[in-house]
């Protein structure tokens, strides 16, 4: 009897050890817990937490601390995790992350919601879109082109492996992945989704988007990590990167929320989204052939025939050099808004909807 006993007592012990995996440094930073690694399955229910999550050391020496909120309601659900700034110089993605909390305490959220204000620390304090190394470099490096690939021998690698691996990877049943486009280019509202997949389909659809584009994914990306792994997940593009623009992170917020809302994970109808959205699986991209400044003659989602006049570039005197016209009929979906353009530099991209891709097919 005794002896049960104390196996038992070493079988709960163990059985403990095994299913605790939230891991504490002990240590606190600006008054937060710092943890090496999240597991939402083992956080108290009805709570919401902030926590620092301790990234790779920097080359002073300090380890990055990425902000991290978990609101863990008080009623089972499933697990929904939203992440921003992977791209460090996209910012209209955390001031959503910082919005969507807002509507978000233990009494409406089922299950959890795991928020992360910002992934890129590094490339957030230079303004950059890749992790940026220290010292004296000035090569920057794109984690979202490597998140599920293991490697840990350079600091850009080893940050973003455990960052996927301690983070992100274990705490999502679904994932949005928030974005706006390149430097000195612009996107709409805008979303890629693997249509392969019925519920990221749907997860498109409720977001409200001007265009979502149908799209394969890109190996590395918290999206087709995800993906891969068998987790839905879209890549959420909002606007312009370097500011901030009121009515794209307002009509993020509702089309985050209505995720939320249709997985249950938050309690509440969902919100009527007035837009219509364009859906496109081929893109064609019109590239400077000459340098100069270049005047932009359309906007974002202008309706665009092929050969309707898209671009004028003029050399050093405002003489003409060349004209650039639609290679396709669709909708602009992204304009270069940096006037100075080399030879190569892509100026826009106009989506249209291909009858005869066989990969991503438009399913009613
Ligand atoms: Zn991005």
């Amino acid at each position: 009897m005794k002896m049960t006993k104390i196996l038992l007592t070493g079988l709960l012990a163990l059985s403990t050890v095994t299913l605790s995996k939230m891991e504490y440094t002990g240590d606190k930073y600006l008054g937060k817990e710092v943890i090496t690694n999240l597991d939402v399955a083992d956080l108290e229910s009805g709570k919401v937490y902030e926590f620092y999550f301790q990234g790779v050391e920097n080359s002073l020496g300090r380890p990055w601390y990425i902000p991290v909120t978990v609101i863990k309601g008080e009623n089972a659900g499933k697990k929904f995790l939203i992440n921003s700034g992977v791209h460090g110089n996209e910012l209209n993605p955390i001031l959503t992350s910082y919005k969507v909390k807002e509507n978000l305490n233990p009494k409406n959220v089922n299950g959890t919601v795991t928020i992360v204000h910002g992934m890129n620390v590094s490339g957030l304090l230079n303004n950059t879109r890749g992790y940026k190394f220290g010292g004296n470099s000035e090569s920057t490096s794109d984690l979202n082109r490597q998140m599920d690939a293991g490697k840990t021998s350079v600091a850009d690698q080893k940050y973003s492996t455990l960052t996927w691996q301690n983070l992100l990877s274990k705490n999502a049943d679904k994932v949005i992945d928030l974005h706006t486009s390149g430097k000195g280019s612009e996107f709409p509202l805008f979303v890629y989704a693997d249509f392969r997949n019925s519920e990221i389909k749907k997860m498109a659809e409720l977001t409200g988007a001007d265009v979502v584009k149908l799209d394969s994914g890109e190996k590395g990306s918290v999206e087709t990590s995800f993906v891969d792994i068998g987790v839905p997940s879209i890549t959420f593009e909002l606007g312009a990167s370097e500011t901030q623009q009121a009515d794209i992170v307002a009509r993020a917020v509702d089309g985050v929320l209505n995720n939320l809302i249709d997985s249950k994970n938050l309690i509440g109808k969902e919100i009527k989204t007035s837009k219509d959205t364009f859906y496109g699986n081929s893109w064609s991209r019109v590239r400077a052939e000459k340098g100069g400044y270049v005047e932009n003659k359309v906007k974002i989602m202008d309706n665009v025939k092929e050969g309707d006049l898209m671009f004028i570039q003029y050399d050093s005197f405002g003489n003409i050099v060349q004209e650039y016209k639609s290679p396709n009929s669709g909708v602009v979906v992204s304009i270069k808004d940096y006037p100075y353009s080399e030879p190569g530099d892509s100026l826009g991209r106009v989506i249209e909807y291909d009858a005869k891709e066989k990969e991503q097919v438009l399913k009613k």
